[in-house]
Formats: C-alpha cells, sequence, structure tokens
C-alpha cells in the first residue's frame, strides 16, 4: 500500500534489520527499542489493524505466531518469558496502520503499561 512505512519494509524500498522472512510473514528490529528484544512481526500483506482481520486471515495468524515462538527461542527468550503487543486505533497507542506485534524481552517487563 502506497505510503506504508512498513509496506516500504516488505518491498525494500525502505531500510530494516530483519530477523526473519518467509513468503507470507515478516518480523525486523524496532527502530527504538523499549527492551533489550524488540522486534516487530508483520505480515507482508497489508492489513491495517486488529479491526481489519477477516476469518480468511486465520492462517495468516497462525504462521505469525509461529514466527513470535521462533525468534523468542532464537533470542533466549522462550523459557524466561516476553511480551507480545498490539496496539490497536489511536487510544490505544497505534502509530504505523499496518497491523504488526511487538515481541519485547529481555528484562523484566512491568504491568501495567503505560
Ligand atoms: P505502534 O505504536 O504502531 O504500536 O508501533 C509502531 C512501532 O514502529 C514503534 O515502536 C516504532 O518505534 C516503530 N517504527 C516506526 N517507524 C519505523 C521504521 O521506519 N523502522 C522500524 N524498524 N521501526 C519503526
Ligand atoms: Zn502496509
Amino acid at each position: 500500500m502506497e505510503d506504508c512505512i512498513f509496506c516500504k519494509i516488505v518491498d525494500g524500498s525502505l531500510p530494516s534489520e530483519k530477523v526473519y522472512e518467509d513468503e507470507s510473514v515478516l518480523a525486523f528490529k524496532d527502530l527504538h527499542a523499549q527492551a533489550p528484544v524488540h522486534l516487530l512481526v508483520i505480515p507482508k500483506k497489508h492489513i491495517s489493524s486488529i479491526r481489519e482481520i477477516g476469518e480468511e486471515d486465520g492462517p495468516l495468524m497462525g504462521k505469525i505466531f509461529a514466527a513470535i515462538n521462533q525468534l523468542a527461542k532464537e533470542y533466549g527468550l522462550a523459557d524466561k518469558g516476553f511480551r507480545i503487543v498490539n496496539n490497536c486505533g489511536d487510544e490505544g497507542g497505534q502509530t504505523v496502520y499496518h497491523i504488526h506485534f511487538h515481541l519485547l524481552g529481555g528484562r523484566s517487563l512491568t504491568w501495567p503499561p503505560g
């Protein structure tokens, strides 16, 4: 989608530090890391937010969570614990309207967030 920075990361016109890629999912390091490990996991297909997920996206969401689990293992977070965050909409703190899941870990995360 034009004017979407994450679509530009998918097509390579905007640089990123990629950490995982398959035919439908991409993961890369967040530009402003909030934890020692802070990755963003996204579908390559443009979906603007959780609100736009359809029934047909079930397998894609499964792939996203499979990638998250693989990355959690690779980054040594799986046994220690980690957090998955999705911000949805303006009051939810979403700033990039291409759905993404933050994978955060590598320190003790506090609750509640912000
Ligand atoms: P949101 O606030 O929408 O949940 O999260 C957007 C995230 O994208 C933020 O954590 C922000 O640091 C990250 N971000 C914004 N622009 C870029 C970019 O151009 N490259 C990368 N790698 N991350 C970005
Ligand atoms: Zn997009």
